[in-house]
């Protein structure tokens, strides 16, 4: 049925900036593993029955997604999923209205995505991989010459997590041969054990609450990964954490490793019966 566009009515815009751009942490989701899939709600004002559309680019053209008419209303919306992408490749994305009448075409920013598939890691990665599949097989991994801007010197000078990304980054001297060597799988399956910690609770809010509940003020995410990391068995012999010793973080270590979320008594974030 032909949507009679009121008057003076302004041209769509696209609220979301690009696609997929999560506002979590203030990080923008760059890299998605095999078997994962990413879902957003993208609004339009002024859509006035126009036709929204994810597009992904496939050499020089963009192929149509998924495309969704919308209410004829000053403001609407629809929900857009990227489904799992097997192949390992950079993939552009962008949402579309196609002109209409005298409105004219209306384009986001475009996001590229980095779809990994774990069976095509070499080399360090593909040895980080066989450390943490048994505990988090979507994931992606960089191995870089550099650290990212802001880890380098700290507790994560050789490695991190991207909590809620799946994505971990690791420097290349953790490889055979390499001056940090010795750090290897601890290393990794630390990282691992936070990327299992958001995955669980699924909220940073839950999350910080709670494992500082077991754990107290002072770096209480990076003990909580190490408990779980020694639980994985990434610990040399010999070496053990005094502070994964304490009931509560016995059963938050198991609550984690069984890949649920550990809720202390009385918790406000413990999901109501
Ligand atoms: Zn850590």
């Amino acid at each position: 049925m032909p949507v009679s566009i009121p008057a003076d009515v302004p041209p769509p815009q696209i609220v979301a900036p690009k696609p997929f751009h999560r506002t979590n942490f203030g990080v923008e989701v760059t890299s998605l593993p095999a078997g994962r899939t990413l879902r957003e709600f993208v609004a339009v004002k002024e859509p006035w029955g126009c036709t929204l559309q994810l597009e992904r680019k496939d050499g020089n053209a963009w192929a149509v997604l998924h495309a969704e008419r919308l209410t004829p209303t000053a403001t609407a919306g629809a929900w857009f999923e990227l489904g799992s992408v097997e192949e390992s490749a950079d993939i552009a994305y962008r949402y579309r209205i196609p002109a209409d009448g005298a409105r004219p075409e209306v384009l986001s920013a475009e996001a590229v995505i980095r779809h990994r598939n774990p069976r095509d890691y070499t080399g360090l990665a593909a040895e980080a991989y066989a450390l943490i599949q048994p505990h988090q097989p979507h994931t992606v991994i960089d191995v870089v010459e550099e650290m990212p801007q802001g880890t380098a010197g700290g507790a994560h000078a050789l490695a991190t997590a991207m909590l809620g990304y799946d994505l971990i980054t690791l420097h290349s001297s953790l490889a055979e041969g390499g001056a940090n060597r010795r750090d290897f799988r601890t290393v990794v399956l630390h990282e691992a054990a936070h990327l299992r910690q958001y995955e669980v609770y699924g909220d940073a809010a839950a999350m910080g609450d709670e494992i500082k509940g077991v754990y107290g003020n002072e770096q209480f995410l990076e003990k909580a990964a190490n408990c779980l990391m020694e639980r994985w068995g990434g610990l040399a012999e010999g070496n053990h954490f005094p502070y994964c010793d304490t009931p509560e973080a016995i059963a938050m270590t198991d609550a984690l490793a069984a890949g649920r979320p550990y809720f202390r008594p009385g918790s406000p974030h413990a999901p109501t019966a």
